[in-house]
This record gives structure tokens, sequence and C-alpha cells, in this order.
């Protein structure tokens, strides 16, 4: 391997560090406790993992967490009570819907229920709309959390070509936009786009948020190039047992790269280290207190 790792664990620690900073200014110089609302329905295995990490670190950070499970039968009424409930709690300054919901609920409806000051994943159209038109905004957490590790690595992003290979809202959209907020050249690549190895070929930056794993071979990348892997893919590792794999061919792919994230320990930590931020960041917004930088 030639490519200098990006190791998302370490950086995401010291993000943690500086908001458990943060959140001890705010107690002792304002009196105020960050709360997050994390909200899951039903029993998704993967969803339960994430929000008990969510809410442990949400705790070690020193703020309040606060967990709301409702049945996988709850209704969509019910759940927008709760959120309303959530929207009107001065405790509460971030509020997190678990996705994916059960199907009988319309994701899109809940999301834009979530007070736009509170809404800490940025999936809001209010903070999707700030973030395309380069007003302050929360910004959703994983491609803000690709987007420092990149400023780290780099410096200025500026005139870099960057290619992004996804177009979700949660990922592919916003880092997109994150990455021509920075003045780099961007390209959105997708399932139907032409000569796609081609396309990546071209990137200084490739971010990769596709979902399949291993798809990006090392020959897709420009030698010298960063490349941050969103994916998050488990495998069968033989055993009974699995692993994760991301979008990217890590073996052949940090030979030609400059620089390239792990997985795991590159984005996934980084996202949670992202949302505990922008939870200092919504509170300090509702309180009127200096944000961080
Ligand atoms: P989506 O399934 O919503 O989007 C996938 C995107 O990839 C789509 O735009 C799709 O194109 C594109 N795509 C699919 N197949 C191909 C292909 N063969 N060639 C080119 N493009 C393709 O996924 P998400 O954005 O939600 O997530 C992407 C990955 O990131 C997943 O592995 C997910 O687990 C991971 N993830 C990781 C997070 C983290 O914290 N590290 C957080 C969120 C997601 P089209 O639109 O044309 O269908």
């Amino acid at each position: 391997m030639s490519a200098t790792l990006l190791d998302g664990k370490a950086f995401s620690a010291k993000v943690r560090a500086r908001v458990a900073d943060h959140v001890s200014t705010l107690k002792s110089e304002h009196d105020i406790i960050p709360g997050l609302a994390v909200v899951l329905v039903g029993e998704d295995p993967a969803s339960q993992v994430y929000v008990r990490s969510k809410n442990r670190q949400t705790v070690e950070a020193g703020m309040n967490s606060y967990e709301h499970k409702l049945d996988a039968s709850a209704s969509q009424d019910e759940l927008l009570a709760l959120i309303a409930q959530l929207n009107a709690d001065p405790a509460v300054h971030g509020i997190l819907v678990q996705l994916p919901l059960p199907d009988h609920i319309d994701s899109n409806m809940v999301i834009n229920a979530i007070s736009p000051a509170k809404d800490v994943d940025g999936f809001t159209i209010a903070n999707a709309g700030l973030l395309f038109t380069g007003q302050k905004s929360m910004v959703p957490c994983t491609p803000l959390g690709c987007l420092m590790l990149l400023r780290d690595h780099h410096g200025s992003l500026a005139g870099l070509n960057a290619v992004v290979l996804g177009r979700s809202n949660i990922v592919g959209k916003p880092m997109a936009q994150l990455l021509l907020g920075d003045s780099c050249t961007v390209t959105i690549a997708h399932s139907k786009t032409k000569d796609l190895a081609e396309v990546c070929r071209s990137a200084d930056i490739l971010v990769a948020a596709v979902g399949r794993r291993e798809m990006v071979p090392g020959d897709w990348v420009k030698p010298g190039a960063s490349v941050i892997d969103v994916g998050i893919n488990r495998i069968d590792a033989g055993d009974g047992k699995t692993r994760l794999v991301g979008d990217c061919d890590f073996a052949s792919c940090s030979e030609v790269a400059g620089a390239i994230t792990p997985v795991p320990g590159g984005v996934g930590p980084m996202t949670i280290a992202c949302l505990l931020a922008n939870t200092i960041t919504a509170c300090c917004r509702a309180n009127g207190v200096p944000e961080p930088e």
C-alpha cells in the first residue's frame, strides 16, 4: 500500500473531544446541557446497533440522550405527534429519526416534520435548500465527515476535480454540494453514467457512495487521488462470520491513490462525531450562544 490512510477513527476522536469541551463550556458558562433525541421505529437490527452507538457517544460527550422506541406497527400519526412534542421541547436541541422507516410510513413527510433548527441530520427540505444555495444550514453528517477528512488532508480543495459516485439525498447530493462549496469542479456519477471508469479516472477526489461491495477497482483511480469510501457492505467472511467492506477495492485502490479511507474506520466513525457536532451547533443557535468554528 502506498496511499496515506485517512484515519477516520483517530480524527473522529478529536472531533468528539472538541464536542465534549464545548459541552463543558455550555454547562459551566451558560447552564445549558445539549440534548439529542433519537427516534427508532421497529426492530431493524442494523438500525438498533446505530442507535445504541449514537446514544452511547452522546452520553460520553456529556450531553443528554433521549431515546424513543416505537413499535414497528406504530402509525404515521403517532410518529408525527412524537416529533411535534420533541420540536416543542426546549431540552431537545437535535432530533434524529433513524432510517429506514417501515413501508407504511411516508419518510419524507416525517423528516420534513422535524423543525429545521433541530434537524441535526440535515435531511429536511429547508436544510437541503439552504445548503444548495450556500447558506448556513444543518449539514448531513456523513458528507460533512468526508469533507472534514478531505480538508484536513488537502488544506484547500479549490480547483480540484471531484467525482461523487452516487446521487442519494443523504450522501451523494449533499456531498457534491459541499465539494462545490469548497470550489471543486464536481461531477455526480450514478447508475446511468456512461464510461464510469473514465469519469472516475478524471477525479483528484473520488467519493464512492454506491452500496456495492468493492465496485471501484484500482485502475479507476487516478494516481495520487484521494479516495473516500462511504460504502458499508457486510460480506460473508467464512466460518459463519461476516466482515465489512467498502465500495472500493481497498487492496488495489490503495496502491494507486495518494490517500484513502479504510472500511471500517474511515467515514463511519466521522458520521456519529458530526452528529454530535451538529447537536452542539443546534444548541448554540437555539440559545444565542456563539457556535463552534
Ligand atoms: P443509495 O442506495 O440511496 O444510493 C446509491 C447510489 O449509487 C445511487 O445514486 C445509484 O444510482 C448509485 N449506483 C448504484 N449502482 C451503481 C452502479 N453500478 N454504478 C454507478 N452508480 C451506481 O445509497 P446511500 O447513498 O444511502 O448509501 C451508499 C453507501 O453508503 C451504502 O453502502 C451505505 O451503507 C453507505 N452509507 C454509509 C454511511 C456511513 O456512515 N459511512 C452513511 C450512509 C450510507 P441511481 O441513482 O442511478 O440508482
